[in-house]
């Protein structure tokens, strides 16, 4: 799979796939992750959802490499996260901003339903 984003992506150098705890919870959810601003350059960041792939299949880094086309961050369906950037320091604080936005979004989620 990331060999197939490098390729398609010869813009980045750096791509962190995580299955942080929060934002695959958002992964198997219906819900989107919120944006949240405050986080400078990446306040606008749109994180789109990729529809379900067998882990380590093809059609999985056929939807990944396709999404991350016009995307940096995507959630891989019932599975996690996927960031890239122009270095491995740069996507890996994509990923870390959008497991914060999950963790903050699930507390509001939380609360509203209490
Ligand atoms: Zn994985």
């Amino acid at each position: 799979m990331h060999l197939k984003i490098y390729r398609t992506r010869p813009d980045i150098g750096g791509i962190v796939h995580t299955h942080s705890p929060y934002a695959t919870g958002f992964s198997f959810s219906d819900e989107e992750i919120p944006r949240f601003e405050g986080f400078g350059e990446i306040k606008d960041l749109y994180i789109k959802k990729v529809d379900y792939a067998t882990p380590g299949s093809y059609e999985l880094v056929e939807l990944a490499s396709h999404a991350l086309f016009k995307e940096d961050v995507i959630i891989l369906k019932n599975h996690g996260v996927v960031s890239v950037a122009s270095n491995l320091d740069e996507a890996a604080l994509l990923a870390e901003f959008t497991e914060s936005s999950a963790k903050t979004g699930f507390v509001m989620n939380f609360l509203k339903f209490k």
